[in-house]
């Protein structure tokens, strides 16, 4: 992977005019390509470590579990002594869960309890509710009825079923969730090696946006909005394992588009903006981009989500020494709508971060659904429509498909993934990527 973006991962000059836009995949390619894994790592706590990345494989240095041990409450026995129902057997020791038990003899049976150690000899366990306790003759060991005839091993869990010594039991680039801090856990470490948390400055543009709490709703002024898409991109953001610096809203001004930019630049990976990355010149961050370092693509051939651009700005005061040598933070400009920056979000800026995380990616697999709705108006763009599952492998339209209406999007369980060109009837067949398997 290459760490810097070079016109060859663009394959149209992004100034060119009326050439065909870039297709999604290509841009996806181009993203993919120019993400190279931060090469910083710390230490976390596993109690910490939920949602980071590991920098290393875990290998486990012991079996999992130690021994073979009980799955039931019942007792230890050796098969060659049950062959028939109602053998009796004297219960010469008791084994509870965290102690070792003796070698059993012939004609013997051990009381044993749930995750106890097999004792050597034994061969099987007989659940308490099969064996019967005898009120044994005072002085003498009690004895056990046995009242149905086992199968060799039966509830023994076998040592290293689990996990076997040596074994990797989590590759670098997983991204631990609770489940496999468990598995951390279970072979022993209290710390693990995690990839650092990419930096990101986030803003938004628009001399448009408020922020909630600043001006309530009754004093509003005409033509004034509430910034949406700061409180989903940094959630989402965080929930990526991202470090994030809220650098609130810039004004629709040159000047001020290239100061954020560059003081975002100095200790940021990647600098993430929504808004001004269209056509009018109101728009001022896609040449101030431009101005401070290089836009590799600009404008994809995707509804909604056109105006994303992606590129580098270039790091001009001292380079804070825990970010990594390039000479440039990452760039990746959404645009205002918020639908076009939650989709772009998690086509592009999503698949880019995790590979700044070195994160082992699979394509995403979309469902094959049936469409209880009608398209009949084609686009030339890819289009990514907001629908539900109904549950009987079917999937409903949300009725309005504005990029502004970012209901359609809380109401959507995932996109119909509707390739150019392409209208859309009742019962056809669509591609479905739930939000889902972003979300995780
Ligand atoms: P722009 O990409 O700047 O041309 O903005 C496109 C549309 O998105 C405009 O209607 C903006 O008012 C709206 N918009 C831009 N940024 C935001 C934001 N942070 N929150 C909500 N709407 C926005
Ligand atoms: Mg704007």
């Amino acid at each position: 992977m290459s760490s810097s973006i070079t016109s060859s991962n663009a394959p149209r000059a992004p100034d060119a005019k009326r050439a065909p836009l870039m297709s999604l995949d290509q841009a996806l390619q181009a993203v993919l390509d120019a993400a190279q894994a931060v090469s910083q790592t710390e230490f976390v706590a596993t109690l910490q470590a939920d949602g980071r990345v590991l920098a290393q494989d875990l290998v486990s240095a012991l079996q999992v579990p130690p021994q073979d041990n009980s799955s039931m409450d019942g007792y230890a026995v050796r098969m060659c002594d049950v062959q028939q129902t109602g053998v009796r057997l004297k219960v010469t020791q008791r084994i509870p869960a965290g102690q070792n038990g003796t070698a059993l003899n012939r004609g013997e049976a051990a009381r044993i309890f749930t995750g106890a150690p097999i004792p050597p000899g034994a061969d099987a366990v007989v659940m308490q509710e099969d064996a019967e306790l005898l009120g044994g003759t005072p002085g003498q060991e009690p004895e056990v009825q046995i009242n149905a005839v086992p199968s060799t091993g039966q509830w023994i869990r076998r040592s290293g079923e689990d996990v076997t010594q040596g074994a990797v039991v989590l590759p670098l680039g997983t991204r631990l969730d609770p489940a496999s801090l468990g598995l951390a856990a279970s072979i022993g470490l209290d710390q693990l090696k995690v990839v650092r948390r990419p930096r990101v400055a986030l803003f938004s543009t628009g001399d448009e946006l408020v922020m909630p709490g600043q001006v309530p709703p009754e004093k509003m002024r005409p033509g004034a909005i509430y910034n949406s898409n700061r409180f989903f991109l940094r959630a989402l953001l965080l929930r990526l394992g991202c470090e994030v610096t809220d650098m609130g809203i810039v004004p629709d001004q040159r000047d001020a588009t290239l100061a954020v930019l560059q003081t975002a630049a100095a200790e940021h990976d990647l600098i993430l903006t929504s808004g001004g990355v269209s056509v009018g010149e109101e728009d001022h961050v896609k040449p101030a981009v431009e101005a401070l370092g290089h836009l590799a693509l600009w404008q994809i051939s995707m509804k909604p989500g056109k105006p994303f651009a992606f590129g580098q700005v270039r790091r001009v005061s001292a380079v804070d020494a825990a970010v990594d040598e390039t000479g440039h933070a990452f760039f990746m400009g959404l645009p205002g709508n918020p639908v076009s920056s939650f989709i772009t979000f998690m086509l592009l800026v999503r698949p880019f971060l995790q590979g700044l995380q070195g994160v082992l990616q699979a394509p995403a697999q979309p469902l094959r659904l049936q469409a209880n709705f009608s398209w009949p108006k084609a686009d030339r763009r890819r289009e990514f429509l907001r629908a539900k599952r109904d549950g009987a492998g079917g999937v409903d339209l949300f009725p309005n498909q504005s990029s502004g209406v970012l209901t359609s999007v809380v109401w959507a369980d995932g996109v119909v993934d509707n390739p150019s060109g392409q209208t859309i009837s009742p019962g056809d067949w669509v591609q479905f990527y739930p939000f889902s398997e972003w979300l995780s």
